[in-house]
């Protein structure tokens, strides 16, 4: 099980929840933050931290945004599990399923 970034983040990207992960597990795309699945330890800490409410537990992630969890997986795809973000920095690219939104939260 893992947490989830969803919809509200993209293209807002604030970056309060990094700095509240004990284990420097949310990683940064160009449009929209990532938790890593396999390194978050489930403690719950960033989800309260969001100002747009983008942050969900596995089980919570409303059905309208269900494609986020396969989009937090799939940015990994080549990075495979880098161990922390600080020291990998910010990425040039999001996954299909982001990149191809139109812009979001602008208003
Ligand atoms: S639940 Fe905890 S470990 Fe997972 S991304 Fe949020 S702060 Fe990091
Ligand atoms: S706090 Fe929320 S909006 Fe800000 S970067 Fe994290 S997930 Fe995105």
């Amino acid at each position: 099980m893992t947490y989830i970034i969803a919809q509200p983040c993209v293209d807002v990207m604030d970056r309060s929840c990094v700095e509240e992960c004990p284990v420097d597990c949310i990683y940064e795309g160009k449009r929209s933050l990532y938790i890593h699945p396999d390194e978050c330890v489930d403690c719950g800490a960033c989800e309260p931290a969001c100002p747009t409410e983008a942050i969900f537990y596995e089980d919570d992630l409303p059905d309208e945004w269900e494609g986020y969890y396969d989009a937090n997986v799939a940015f990994f795809d080549d990075l495979g599990s880098p161990g922390g973000a600080a020291a990998l920095g910010p990425q040039d690219f999001d996954p299909k399923f982001v990149a191809d939104l139109p812009p979001q939260n602008q208003d």
